[in-house]
């Protein structure tokens, strides 16, 4: 097969190490897969350089996948060190990285009360996905001077792909990534869907697993995309997927876990409730914007601290019913010292209308039920206040009671 011979050709033409991106989905498992059948033709001895299988995990993955995934690695961790690298077994690696604490998703939308995300703000993949892999990237590289990162991106998988994978192409199977001396290698850049399927159900799986396993995956979660191993902003959105996270509300619907359900793992349901109910709560149609404000250009901000606290117990009672670790003790810890920290701010009873003065003398009021000087973030949407006055504030009707978010307008 031209493509076994191509990954033996380039393995062996170089000493940069190779990060391949394992996603546990189908294009990432085939390029996996023919990579261990190229390197298993080849002389042990001449397996000199290192071979990194580099997973990301952002702790909210979907429950099912997650485990799927996990039971992956510990396999491929066995048969890489223990047949294919057997005579340096220190040159394969598999690696699971994780957002640092202050990126958790949990931290974020609770801990600092970022709304859920959506497609117009839409701050999680930065943090959960492409920094993780990113870091792990730059030490590689800073350790072995250059990597090929090699992925399962397929030019079929949108005609946007094609197109940004067409011009980085350098006519020599590597492209630039926008990191430093790292490159990207897609062995399977010109498969089609079907021959990736057949590829799979065609070709043993090398690590001793059974892809059948993963077709049954695809089929409880969908006939959709898979979340792709995302290393740059470019790569496909993993909003298209829906083997992404659970508690993603970027897409209206989570229809893979609508598809879990409706194939038995009813224990979902819980999680998409909640889910569904985040996604709500971010809808500005949700928030009670009194008719004299209507005309003020009301904008919304930060979740309101009695909102994180609600989403925060919330959560904490769906992790008891479930008896399943939905949030880490480390982010819990995190979360609750941020929370404290900004209650100093809190309105007791109800909200408050603070108005602020900026730099530039322009006034903002805020409906919110702490404040914001007193926060870190010092922002509303586009408004920096690091330097803003408090000039006004007084107790507001109970009305707004309904309101999740921050409401701000120019005054
Ligand atoms: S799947 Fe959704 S929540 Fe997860 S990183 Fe992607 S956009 Fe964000």
């Amino acid at each position: 097969m031209a493509i076994l011979a191509e990954i033996k050709r380039l393995y062996l033409g170089d000493n940069m190490p190779w990060i391949v991106g394992f996603s546990g989905g189908k294009d990432s498992t085939t390029v996996l897969q023919m990579l261990f059948y190229a390197l298993s033709t080849l002389p042990k001895k001449k397996l000199s350089k290192e071979v990194h299988v580099l997973c990301n995990d952002t702790l909210v993955e979907n429950p099912a996948i997650s485990k799927y995934v996990d039971e992956q690695l510990q396999k491929i961790k066995k048969a890489g060190k223990g047949e294919l690298f057997k005579r340096k077994p220190e040159l394969f690696q598999v690696v699971k990285v994780k957002p640092k604490l202050e990126d958790t998703f949990w931290v974020n939308l609770i801990g600092k009360g970022y709304p859920s995300p959506n497609r117009w703000f839409r701050w999680c993949t930065e943090r959960m996905k492409i920094n993780p892999t990113s870091h792990y990237i730059l030490n590689t590289v800073n350790k072995n001077g250059k990597a090929i990162i090699v992925l399962g991106t397929r030019k079929a998988e949108s005609a946007n792909r094609a197109a940004s994978m067409n011009n980085y192409s350098d006519g020599n199977n590597l492209r630039k990534h926008t990191l430093p001396n790292a490159f990207v290698y897609a062995p399977i850049e010109e498969l089609s869907n079907n021959e990736v399927w057949a590829y799979l159900i065609q070709a043993p799986n090398p690590w001793g697993s059974n892809n059948r396993n993963l077709l049954a995956l695809y089929g409880s979660a969908c006939a959709g995309g898979e979340c792709p191993f995302v290393i740059e902003t470019g790569t496909q959105s993993c909003v298209k997927s829906r083997f992404g996270c659970w508690v993603c509300t970027v897409v209206d619907r989570d229809k893979s876990m609508e598809n879990f359900i409706d194939n038995g793992e009813i224990w979902m349901k819980e999680l998409l409730n909640f889910r569904n109910w985040l996604y709500d709560i971010r809808q500005q149609t949700n928030q009670y914007v009194p008719k004299r404000l209507g005309s003020n250009g009301v904008k919304f901000g930060s979740f309101l601290l009695k909102t994180r606290w609600e989403i925060l117990n919330k959560l904490l009672n769906m992790q008891k019913s479930l008896a399943r670790e939905l949030i880490t003790a480390d982010e819990l810890g995190y979360i609750q010292e941020l929370l404290v920290k900004e209650s100093e701010g809190k309105v007791k009873q109800g909200l408050k209308k603070f108005v602020f003065e900026l730099p530039n003398g322009k006034r903002v009021a805020t409906i919110s039920d702490f404040n914001i000087l007193l926060t870190f973030r010092k922002r509303l949407g586009p408004l920096h206040l690091k330097q803003a006055k408090l000039v006004g504030s007084r107790t507001i009707s109970s009305n707004y009671s309904l309101s999740t978010r921050v409401m701000y307008y120019m005054v």
